[in-house]
């Protein structure tokens, strides 16, 4: 996803080729930064607010020093202005700052989406399910390993989905002990039987997306009970359709899950017009 335009707290849009982090900031040294992905429709961030507090919360557990300019609002708005595009990805970064030396740094970037997406959406997704050994009540007990946490720590969320391309699959389903399900590495995991919609809970550490808590608001609303919990991947196996939630991908159908195919239903296509509704409301 090309970058078309970055905008830096303090600075305001800068041109793509000047330098705006430093090469000892504790981001690149330690991945250790607080990120939000957002999608742009019609020239606005979409659900921005939800995005702003999640960041807020991810700087505070990641303990980040406070930003001297914290807007990131209006420096979301500078970064959509200046790339000029109605559709596209914003992404805003709260880096802690140069090692030892506390001054934080808030930045946003706004890219152009990438390609393929409605097609992907045709034809559905293929995944892998991938063991990590977490221990979803380990985690809920240790603040420190960072469940539920968008930080820029995601080495190991690209090397699953690298891994699930390397198996000829689209994107990854992770795996607990106990094969619970958690979620995939940039979605969250949704499936159905009947009128009922699951989706894994947050005491498992997955990241609160944004999509999946507006999906189970509308939800009901389309007729659709919803169970959230602690599900293995025998509940996702036995589903009579299935799907995943993001910002930037929406809701997309799974096609099939280790080499078996998942059926098509209608509420992944009804969740992603009830979305896309809300989006462009
Ligand atoms: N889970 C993980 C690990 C993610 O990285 C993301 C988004 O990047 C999501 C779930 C979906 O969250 P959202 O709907 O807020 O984009």
């Amino acid at each position: 996803m090309p970058i078309v335009a970055v905008a830096v707290g303090g600075r305001g849009l800068v041109p793509l080729d000047r330098p705006v982090v430093h090469a000892d900031d504790e981001a690149l040294l330690r991945g250790r930064a607080a990120f939000e992905t957002v999608r742009v429709y019609g020239g606005r961030a979409f659900g921005l607010d939800e995005h702003l507090a999640r960041l807020a919360e991810s700087a505070a557990r990641l303990g980040l020093p406070a930003l001297e300019t914290p807007d990131f609002r209006e420096l979301a708005d500078e970064a959509i202005a200046g790339a000029g595009l109605a559709d596209a990805v914003l992404r805003l970064f709260h880096t802690p700052g140069r090692e030892g030396r506390g001054r934080a740094t808030a930045l946003a970037l706004v890219a152009t989406l990438p390609p393929g997406l409605e097609e992907l959406r045709g034809r559905g997704l293929r995944l892998v399910s991938l063991q990590t050994g977490i221990d979803p009540s380990a985690r809920a007990s240790a603040p420190w390993l960072l469940g539920g946490v968008k930080s820029t720590s995601y080495a190991v969320n690209m090397a699953a989905a690298a891994e699930a391309a390397r198996r000829g699959a689209d994107d990854a389903v992770l795996l607990a002990t106990g094969d619970t399900v958690l979620e995939g590495p940039t979605a969250n995991v949704w499936w159905r039987r009947e009128r009922t919609l699951y989706t894994p809970g947050l005491e498992t550490g997955i990241l609160a997306g944004v999509t999946r808590a507006l999906l189970l608001e509308r939800a009901e609303s389309l007729g659709y009970h919803t169970l959230e919990g602690v599900f293995g991947l025998a509940d996702l196996c036995a589903a009579e359709e299935a799907f995943t939630s993001s910002s930037v991908r929406e809701v997309m159908p799974v096609s099939e899950l280790d080499g078996v195919a998942v059926p098509r239903g209608p509420a992944s296509t009804e969740l992603q017009e009830a979305l896309r509704a809300a989006a462009t409301a």
